[in-house]
């Protein structure tokens, strides 16, 4: 998905000179409406309060934390979806089928999600009525039977109503944008990303229309009675968040990729009669990224349907599975919103193809797709313009996290440059601890692996350690699991020892609130013989280097590619530089926990370390303590016996971990 905030400034500068409004940042979604100059003025929401990524109590529990496919006790397969939509009254009446296999020993009910202001009028399995209830956003379904393991049974569902979000009414099209979680807004689902399914989506409405949706059209039945049934099919697995429709008064064109000189898909688009020319010029780039990415990432992985695009009112765009929904707005007739029409195909790889398992790995989708933006740029424009738009990104996501500073793993705020554009940075940055050539097989490797299933980060991490045979932990432990960036102070002189000249390089990392960040820095030194580049292993927040030369070093640049999300700045030699962040680094993962957790932090000396954990009232529940460590990275391993007999209860603790010199306290928040 790609809501605009203020922090796309490219974008939100080139929008208020085309006459769109922007909105600020923190708007969750916008509203379109037509008006008289053409252009859409749109309007921002906040966020619902309460609304939050984690769904861990902090502000309320919005998401279910994490599951598996089946760890419902079942294991959702299809949904066929036939609505009758009337955009007069903006009523919604149908049926839900919903086919699942039996994922446990025995299951004798099941639940969907559905919101409550929707009426579930009845359910019903292979023709004989079953008793169900309603509570919390909830149809619990009475099965009327024991089920077993790998049954596979159809419930039907009949509801109707007026849907509250979710599903949009407005004036040029009706449109759904239901991530992450507003699919049950519009129809009775398991609206949880790690479950995914086949669809078929079976519309009416007024005949003056066109339904657009995932997959492929079946059939488009004229009813002889002022309607018009759309039968949409799918038969690839994705995420229930992007299933989708979007009706309007559509005219139509396709692209086609060819992905063989004797093969090719369609890739039809879905547009406003007013917007066709400019539609049409505004996407003539799409079947080349078509090709682009195949090439970067592996084949699309829906080959046998199409890559589709519907117009709709909407201020940014969403990657609705085979049938993106793109801001109508965005529409100029140039290439100015390539990026958008990049960033929303590549989530058929990254989203779509391989999803996140849950949403506090949101970076999984959105970084990626971020990050596929600037690759499109670098494919167009060189080196020089992968550069500058990570340059932009970087910018965007500073700004945020001046702040708001958070870890991209389980963020504050799903849809902001910390994941997009710090996620993509992260990204960026493997590349150049990987190499090209590993970093694209690693790429494609974790594609490949997790095709039309879910993933983890560390499923991505072990992706890129098994291509590229580094160790990324502290890497992704910085960088993911942890917030900012490094913020370098650097010095340099040299000095000629006789037979040739010495330089000196110290590296300072000043950052607060942050770890100490290891990734290598490289540096370019020149001298009158040429140029010569160093990568330099970081392992503290001070590092001092010594290079030897025969010719007298006349210049330094540091990072001279742009490779780091950072800061530099160089200070004159002997001066020294503000006092290093001093503390002990800690972070506690997983957190919440119900199982083990670990405890890593950084001893800035040698010596002994103490960790306690409280309960809320104070009371000590558990000391750990560790003697003669290496000034260095160490850990606490707290593992699931221990944590089982010292800490039984769900709730939230604090810990306090103690150094001779440091202290560092925080919370951690077991779940039982
Ligand atoms: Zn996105």
């Amino acid at each position: 998905m790609h809501v605009m905030t203020n922090s796309l400034a490219k974008c939100c500068s080139a929008a208020v000179a085309a006459g769109l409004i922007c909105l600020g940042s923190g708007a969750f979604e916008t509203l379109g409406q037509r008006q008289g100059d053409g252009y859409e003025i749109l309007y921002g929401t906040k966020m619902e309060p309460g609304r939050d990524a984690r769904g861990d109590g902090r502000e309320g529990r919005w998401f279910s934390v994490t599951g598996i496919e089946g760890s419902a006790g079942f294991d959702m397969l299809h949904n066929r979806i036939d609505i009758t939509i009337d955009p007069a009254t903006e009523f919604v009446a149908g049926t839900v089928d919903a086919t699942f296999r039996v994922s446990t020993a025995s299951l004798d009910s099941i639940f969907l999600h559905l919101k409550d202001n929707m009426t579930a009028d009845s359910v019903w399995m292979d023709e004989s009525p079953l008793l169900f209830s309603r509570s919390q956003g909830k149809v619990s379904i009475d099965l009327s039977g024991t089920y077993s393991q790998d049954d596979i049974l159809t419930v039907r569902i009949s509801y109707s109503g007026y849907p509250d979000q979710g599903l949009r009414f407005r004036d040029e099209a009706i449109y759904n944008l239901s991530e992450p979680d507003l699919a049950r807004n519009w129809f009775p689902c398991y609206d949880e990303p790690w479950d995914k399914v086949t669809s078929e989506m079976i519309v009416t409405v007024p005949d003056t229309l066109f339904c657009a949706s995932n997959g492929l059209l079946i059939s488009e039945t004229n009813n002889g009675d002022g309607t018009k049934t759309f039968h949409w099919s799918t038969l690839y697995r994705h995420p229930t968040y992007t299933i989708s429709i979007a009706i309007s008064n559509y005219v139509s064109f396709s692209h086609w990729y060819h992905y063989t000189p004797s093969d090719s898909m369609e890739m039809p688009y879905y547009v406003y009669p007013r917007k066709l020319a400019a539609a049409q010029a505004s996407f003539s780039n799409a079947p080349d990224m078509m090709e682009f990415y195949s090439d970067m990432f592996g084949q699309y992985p829906f080959l046998n349907e199409v890559y589709g695009t519907a117009l709709v009112p909407l201020l940014g765009a969403m990657e609705n599975f085979t049938c993106t929904s793109f801001g109508s707005g965005l529409i100029w007739g140039t290439h100015d919103n390539d990026w958008v029409v990049a960033h929303e195909m590549a989530h058929s790889w990254f989203g779509n193809s391989v999803t996140m398992s849950d949403w506090r790995e949101i970076w999984l989708n959105e970084g990626f797709a971020t990050y596929a933006d600037a690759l499109w740029h670098e494919h167009i424009g060189g080196r020089a313009a992968l550069n500058s738009r990570m340059v932009e990104f970087r910018d965007n996501y500073f700004v945020e996290d001046a702040t708001n500073r958070f870890p991209i793993y389980d963020p504050d705020w799903m849809w902001g440059a910390t994941v997009y554009e710090k996620g993509a940075w992260i990204l960026h940055m493997l590349r150049y601890l990987m190499g090209d050539s590993a970093f694209f097989d690693a790429l494609r490797s974790y594609h490949a692996s997790y095709a039309y299933n879910n993933a983890s980060i560390d499923d991505f991490r072990a992706a890129c350690e098994t291509v590229s045979g580094l160790d990324l932990t502290n890497f992704f432990l910085e960088w993911v699991y942890q917030a900012g960036y490094p913020e370098y102070e650097y010095s340099w002189n040299s000095f000629s020892d006789g037979s040739g000249y010495q330089l000196n390089l110290n590296v300072v990392q000043t950052q607060v609130a942050a770890p100490v960040f290891t990734i290598p820095i490289e540096i370019l030194v020149t001298t009158s013989a040429g140029d010569s580049v160093f990568r330099l292993p970081v392992s503290h927040n001070v590092e001092n280097y010594r290079m030897a030369f025969s010719e007298e070093p006349i210049s330094l640049t540091f990072d001279p590619d742009s490779q780091i999300l950072k800061t530099a700045v160089q200070v004159p030699a002997g001066v020294s530089s503000r006092p290093p962040s001093s503390g002990l680094s800690v972070v506690l993962y997983p957190n919440p926990t119900n199982g083990p957790a670990r405890v890593d932090f950084f001893l800035p000396e040698p010596g002994d370390a103490v960790l306690e954990i409280f309960d809320v009232s104070g009371r000590l529940m558990w000391r750990n303590s560790k003697k003669n460590l290496p000034a260095d990275r160490n850990s606490f391993d707290l593992d699931d016996g221990s944590m089982r007999a010292f800490l039984p209860r769900s709730g939230v603790y604090f810990y306090k971990l103690q150094s001779r010199k440091y202290s560092s306290t925080g919370k951690l928040t077991v779940v039982r």
